[in-house]
């Protein structure tokens, strides 16, 4: 028996709202733009974009979502941030701006442009649990990394120990805490839609 296709949220207040609704597409689920409170109230689950994590939390306050997406996520609705999703969702961002807000919905320290000015865009192929069929190729773009996680975190991928790692190797770039995803890269743009599927399977799931 084939499960009911979920409707899924694009938060569309910036970054690659296009794209991550084409991936969830083609993941088997209906994907909404999200601007408004009304919006949201409908949604089985949300995408939060990368863009500008600082950007974001302001334009979450000027669209009057930010209560409203807190409450959503405290009564359980599955989400998946990207990159600057992922510094969204997290409990604390270090070198973020003293009044960014954070959603709380995953128990992590964060870390923005972790990677630094001069390698402040890379891809790499990267091993990830719960995604099959091989590697994954990682797009990261300004990326953060995760610092510190908290017990009910699960850890999904680490940046690989290879020789020009550096101060990268091992750094934890996706998690999961219950229905809750991120990624530090962006899935979005590699035309591979495995860890879409993934977050519409925890939808479904819900
Ligand atoms: N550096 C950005 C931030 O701090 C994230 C970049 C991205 O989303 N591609 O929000």
């Amino acid at each position: 028996m084939s499960k009911k296709r979920p409707v899924i949220g694009v938060l569309a207040l910036q970054g690659d709202v296009r794209e991550h609704a084409a991936m969830l597409e083609r993941a088997g689920a209906t994907a909404v733009p999200v601007r408004r409170p009304r919006e949201l109230a409908e949604v089985d689950g949300l995408v939060l974009p990368g863009g500008e994590s600082t950007t974001m939390s302001r334009l979450l306050e000027t669209f009057e979502l930010l209560e409203p997406l807190r409450g959503r996520l405290a009564d359980g609705m599955p989400a998946f941030g990207s990159c600057a999703g992922m510094i969204l969702l997290a409990r604390q961002a270090l070198d973020g701006r003293e009044d960014q807000h954070q959603l709380d919905a995953l128990d992590m320290v964060v870390r923005r442009n972790a990677f630094g000015r001069q390698v402040d865009s890379f891809e790499g192929d990267l091993d990830f649990t719960g995604v099959e069929g091989g590697s994954l190729h990682a797009v990261f773009i300004r990326a953060p990394w995760v610092e510190k996680t908290g017990d009910g975190v699960e850890v999904l991928a680490r940046i690989p120990h290879t020789r020009d790692a550096g101060a990268a190797a091992d750094r934890i770039v996706a998690v999961r805490q219950g229905t809750v995803l991120a990624t530090a890269f962006h899935p979005e743009l590699t035309g591979d839609e495995r860890v879409h599927r993934l977050f519409v399977g925890i939808v479904q799931e819900k």
